[in-house]
């Protein structure tokens, strides 16, 4: 059975635009065998996946998520595969997570009000639906409102680190987030090697205990591909790929399952 699991999808319990049902019936729609749910520091999404999985014969719903985490002032994520989501501890440092993301989305507000900006935490709210409250939300409403022409443009000039309107947010340790990760008995992933800021110790993280690695993502070139190829072999960690789906569509269809690995090569996993 050599089916496509795409291992890294966003979904509307964080900072992605459809829900978990929607990616699910997506996903089988464009023939996967399965998708990760991986959002960020939250495990809400996964159970409402689950079930739309149910209606299908043999679709597989992996329960993850993608931890932020801090490493020497550089923003490393940390993918978990297989986590249990009904773990107390994994339960209570996301909502942990999630209420200091509420805070830090009422401080984003306030800066830009005081910008002048006409926008409200109300309206915020209105969009996150019941999940984690991201900068994407903040930047869609000010494209809506005609501030901004792309959320590109939003994060560029309001919401990126050192702009006006930035706020800091809560991120576990890489140590932290591993031992969680494994607490609940999933498997910890370095997320998108290719992404992390220039001269970084990646082998210096992988060392901390990671167990795999994202070696095919969106944003991956030919030559990280190979990269992380080769650093896999050298730690014999475990290979995964995803599109890291958020919210592109084509032609009103989503991207989900743009990058993907085959089943076969992750079942060991499980
Ligand atoms: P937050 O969780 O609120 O810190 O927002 C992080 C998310 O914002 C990421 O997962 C990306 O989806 C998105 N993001 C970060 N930087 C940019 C950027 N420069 N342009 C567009 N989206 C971005
Ligand atoms: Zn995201
Ligand atoms: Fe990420
Ligand atoms: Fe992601």
């Amino acid at each position: 059975m050599n089916g496509r699991v795409d291992m890294h999808v966003h979904t509307s319990a964080s900072d992605g635009i459809l829900s978990p049902t929607e990616i699910v019936d997506w996903a089988k729609k464009r023939g996967l065998k399965g998708v990760a749910i991986t959002d960020h520091d939250t495990i809400d999404g996964i159970k409402e996946a689950i079930r739309a999985s149910e209606q299908y014969d043999n679709f597989l719903v992996i329960p993850g998520i993608e931890f932020s985490t801090l490493y020497h002032g550089v923003e490393i994520h940390i993918l978990g595969y297989f986590v249990d989501y009904e773990n107390l501890e994994l339960i209570d440092i996301t909502n942990a997570i999630k209420n200091y993301r509420f805070k830090r989305a009422e401080l984003i507000i306030d800066k830009l009000q005081k910008l002048n900006y006409d926008i409200h935490f109300s309206e915020v709210k209105g969009v996150v639906k019941e999940g984690a409250i991201g900068r994407p939300h903040i930047a869609r409403i000010l494209v809506q409102k005609g501030y901004m022409s792309s959320m590109q443009e939003a994060f560029e000039k309001l919401l990126k680190k050192g702009k006006a309107a930035y706020v800091e947010r809560f991120k576990l340790t890489v140590d932290e987030a591993i031992h969680i990760i494994e607490k609940s008995k999933g498997i910890p992933v370095l997320a998108h090697p290719g992404l992390i800021d220039d001269g970084v110790d990646v082998e210096g993280i992988i060392r901390k205990g990671i167990k795999g690695i994202e070696v095919y993502h969106s944003k991956h070139s030919v030559f990280h591909n190979r990269l992380y190829f080769k650093l896999s072999k050298k730690y014999n960690l475990f290979i995964t790929g995803g599109s890291d789906y958020h919210d592109e569509m084509i032609a009103g269809i989503p991207t989900i399952g743009k990058v993907f690995v085959t089943y076969d090569s992750i079942k060991e996993m499980k």
